[in-house]
């Protein structure tokens, strides 16, 4: 079994979007943003119990609060719920209390659910400046980007997808991650709709034959 050293991390101050986790091992950190959304995160749960993967959660607050069974049960099962913001708005518009309240109530959420403050945020979109930066630091937050992102989404919701535009949005995801695989890289996916489903089994399979192990981010931050 691969460790990856923890102390380096320990005190990590983060200067601006953590996109990798600095190594030479083989291994990444998937992470699922946007849930807990039902008929989504139960199947995205159930690959990742049976390939043995624990993995990373940025989740939405107001999509928590409708579903807390769902926060519940990702958390339950060893992966790491992380902060979304509340509404899932894009922050490099807001400041002062509205900044502040899209953190500080995604947090109380997740506080009420699983009686554990988040060290880890992802910002909508990847939006992010400074004053983002200095907010979360006052609640301990770390900023998490990516190094590869799989593109499992699509625009608008209730979309219908074919099989065929399903298989082609699959191929995509499965060429970024062969195109970008590399150690310590944070690979983006979403709790959002059949694409990310369909994919996850192939992206663990590949990931694997190219010998790398994942990690969920909480081992090394
Ligand atoms: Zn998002």
């Amino acid at each position: 079994m691969i460790l990856v050293c923890s102390l380096a991390f320990s005190g990590y101050q983060p200067s601006g979007l953590l996109n990798n986790i600095s190594t030479t091992q083989r291994v990444v950190f998937l992470t699922f943003d946007d849930g807990p959304k039902i008929g989504v995160t139960e199947p995205i749960l159930k690959i990742l119990a049976s390939e043995n993967v624990k993995a990373t959660f940025f989740m939405v607050g107001d999509n928590m609060a409708k579903y807390p069974d769902l926060v519940e049960m990702t958390y339950a099962q060893g992966h790491d719920v992380g902060n979304h913001t509340y509404d899932h708005i894009r922050l490099d518009n807001l400041a002062g209390d509205d900044l502040d309240y899209q953190l500080q109530e995604t947090n109380r959420v997740i506080v009420d659910i699983l009686g554990k403050t988040p060290r880890l945020f992802r910002p909508p979109g990847g939006r992010f400046n400074h004053m983002i930066l200095e907010t979360l630091a006052k609640y301990g937050l770390i900023p998490i980007g990516w190094a590869i992102n799989t593109s499992d989404y699509i625009e608008g919701t209730n979309v219908h997808l074919s099989a065929a535009a399903i298989q082609m949005k699959v191929n995509e995801v499965m060429g970024a991650v062969r195109e970008n695989l590399h150690p310590g890289a944070i690979i983006l996916m979403h709790n959002g709709n059949e694409i990310g489903i369909q994919a996850l089994p192939l992206v663990i399979q590949y990931v694997r034959s190219q010998g790398y192990q994942f990690r969920k981010l909480s081992d090394v931050l």
